[in-house]
Formats: structure tokens, sequence, C-alpha cells
């Protein structure tokens, strides 16, 4: 059971600090990990504070996970020593239910294992993520990695790329389509950059007036500042599709009446507290409020060859490990251009 280094939180008001965990030794399918970069998911933060109020301490945050490969199992087929990989959300799921059959692991009937804070499907202890040296999983939830790309930059595709691009391909985001994206971080720029090399023309809809440059140079056609009440009629009956990407509460009846007849918002971003929805919001129009959760291991793989050939990364700060709390303050002032990525070597 190999020691390794890792920073952790311990409560849910208590900063992140450094800790020491137990990997397991690789079994016969497993792939060992070498973390060169993890990326900073909000999720990480709603997590480490207990935001969804099902977090067990102690909590070793980050799923956005490349690096080499270190070691395999005698009955791994798909990676060697040396291979560059990638590891994001999920790291098990049942792989008999419906869902899982159907490449849908994220939604697996009989529980999918987060990357961290979640229970082994064996029953052997918590998974921990990827603010750490190193990581251990099946190779059936490894991402193969070009050596050609970006690694850091490339690291944020493993959550932030994924959980955008799956609901743009399930609603078949293309030419002739009017997309919002809202709210501008780290999944939001992922968003942009995928609505517009599908061919949609894209809209940033965004609360921070400095953030308009940004959007343009990512490729939107358009900005709307939301809280501007003139902006924001402008574009009322407008979209087809709105990806809601935002951390906090919002208004959601606001964007549902920016929606044309039979017009859906997605909900991607997961707020703390509920907010109200007013069935007027949806008869009106006959509008679908709906959400989505990651994307399944085959289509991370899709999206991942999707950005090799189109040269999509992440625009990315790099931190060190010990940054970590300072960033987690500059998430929460939407502060970040438009994802941290950790450098591992500085644990
Ligand atoms: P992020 O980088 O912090 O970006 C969130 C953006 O939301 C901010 O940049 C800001 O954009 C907007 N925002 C923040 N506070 C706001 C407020 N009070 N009012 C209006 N807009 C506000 O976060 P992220 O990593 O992209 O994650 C976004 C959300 O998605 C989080 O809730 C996260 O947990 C969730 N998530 C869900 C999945 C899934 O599978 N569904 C996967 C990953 C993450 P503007 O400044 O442009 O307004
Ligand atoms: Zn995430
Ligand atoms: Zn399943």
């Amino acid at each position: 059971m190999p020691a390794t280094k890792s920073y952790a939180a311990h409560s849910a008001t208590t900063p992140l600090e450094p800790w020491v965990l137990e990997r397991r030794d690789p079994k016969p399918t497993d792939v060992q990990i070498e973390i060169q970069y993890c990326g900073v998911c909000h999720s990480d933060l709603h997590f480490a504070r207990n935001e969804w109020g099902m977090t067990v301490y102690p909590i070793v945050p980050g799923h956005e996970i490349v690096g080499r490969v270190t070691a395999v199992g005698s009955a791994v087929t798909k990676y060697k020593v040396g291979d560059t990989a990638g590891i994001g959300c999920l790291v098990d799921s049942c792989r008999e239910c419906d869902n899982c059959k159907h490449g849908e692991e994220q939604y697996c009937t009989n529980g999918f294992v987060f990357s961290y804070g979640s229970m082994e499907r064996d029953g052997s202890g918590m998974t921990y993520g990827g603010y750490s040296k190193s990581i251990v999983c099946h190779e059936d939830f490894v991402l193969k990695i070009s050596d050609n790309v970006d690694l850091a930059a490339t690291a944020p595709l493993l959550c932030a790329g994924i959980t955008t691009y799956s609901p743009l391909r399930h609603w078949k985001v293309g030419p002739g389509m009017k997309v919002g994206i809202l709210g501008l971080g780290g999944l939001g720029h992922m968003g942009v950059k995928f609505a517009v090399s599908m061919g949609a023309e894209v809209t940033m809809l965004s609360h921070s007036p400095s953030k308009q440059a940004d959007a343009e140079r990512l490729g939107a056609h358009k900005f709307v500042l939301t809280s501007d009440e003139a902006q924001a009629k402008s574009v009322m009956g407008y979209f087809d599709f709105i990806l809601d990407t935002v951390s906090a509460p919002h208004d959601y009846n606001m964007y549902l009446g920016m929606l044309r007849t039979n017009g859906v918002m997605c909900c991607v971003g997961v707020p703390p507290e509920p907010t109200p929805v007013h069935s007027m919001s949806l008869v009106f129009g006959r509008h679908t409020l709906a959400g989505s959760l990651i994307g399944g291991i085959a289509q991370t793989q899709e999206m991942l060859d999707y950005c090799a050939e189109h040269n999509i990364v992440s625009d990315i700060e790099m931190i060190r490990m010990d940054e970590i709390n300072d960033a987690y303050e500059r998430l929460l002032k939407g502060d970040v251009r438009y994802r941290f990525v950790i450098d591992m070597a500085s644990l």
C-alpha cells in the first residue's frame, strides 16, 4: 500500500493541507498513474466545503487528472508504462446496468464511483482524487491522451471539457442554432469553444463586464451582460439552446425567458441552494429545463480526440499546490481566466 503525498480538506471550514494517503497496489486490471497536472473544478470547492451536504472527510479533491503510466497490472491490455493518460470524474461503475451498457456510466443505476469522496464498489474504502502524486484505477476508466498536446492545458478537458461537450452533442448543437453559454468560468469557456467549433451562433451570457473581450477572443459571436436589463431584454425569446454553467444561485426564470419556442435550457452548474422555477417559464413556449452530468467514458475519449483534432485546449493559469486555498477564494470571486491547473511537481 504505497503512501502517497496529497492535499486534503479535513472539515468544511478548514483550509486544505498536506496529507498522506494510502493508494492500493495495482490489481491485475489496474493502471497506476504519476500525476503531473490536475485541474481545479468548482465542484472541488463545493465538495471541500460540503456545500452539497454529502462530503465525507478527509477529502482529497481533483478530477481533472493527467500524467504518465508508471505501472500496469498483469491483465491490462490498453496501457503500458510510459503512456500519457488521464482520469476524470469516474473511476468505476457496475458495467451491467442499461446505462453502463450504453456507455453512460455517469448514470449507472447501481452506483457509479467518483474519483474522490465515493466508497469503492467492493467497500474497501473511500476514493481520493487528483490533488496527489499518483492514482490507481481500473483501465476501463483511464483515458488515452495524445503525446502531441499541451498536457497541462488538456487536464481541464477531463471534467470541464466533457461536461460541456456532452450536452452540446446530446441536443445536437450545430449550424443554424442560436446557443447561449451562461457563465464564463472553467466550464463556460470550454462551452464557448465547443459550440463555436460545432458551427452554432454563440452568445456569451455573463454578469462580468470585464470578460467581454475574452468572450470574443474565445470565439463568441455576441456578448450579453446579464446584469444590464436592456441587454438581457434584447435576447428574450432568442435561443434554441442555453447551457447554464453558473455555480451560484440565480434566477432560472429569467434565462428560460430567453428561449424561443421549443427551446431547451440545460443546467450543468449545480448551485448549493435550490431556486424556484415558475411553471409559466416552461409552458409559454413549450420550454424544456434539463440537466446533464459529465459524460460517459467512450464520449470522454471521443471529446479528447475531437480536441486533439481541432486544437482545442483549456485557457489555464498554473498554480502551485500550496496556492490551492487562494485559488478557491479567487474562484468564488469569478477571478479565474479560465481554469486553475496545479503543477503536481510542486507537491
Ligand atoms: P467557475 O470556473 O467558478 O465558473 C462559474 C461561473 O459562474 C463564473 O465564472 C461566473 O461567470 C458565474 N457566476 C459565479 N457566481 C455568479 C453569480 N453570483 N451570479 C451569476 N453568475 C455567477 O466554475 P466551474 O468550474 O465552471 O463550475 C461551474 C458549476 O458547474 C459548478 O457549480 C460546478 O460544481 C458545476 N459542475 C457540474 C458538472 C456536471 O457534471 N454537471 C461538472 C463540473 C462542474 P460570469 O462571471 O461570466 O458571470
Ligand atoms: Zn469537475
Ligand atoms: Zn451501471
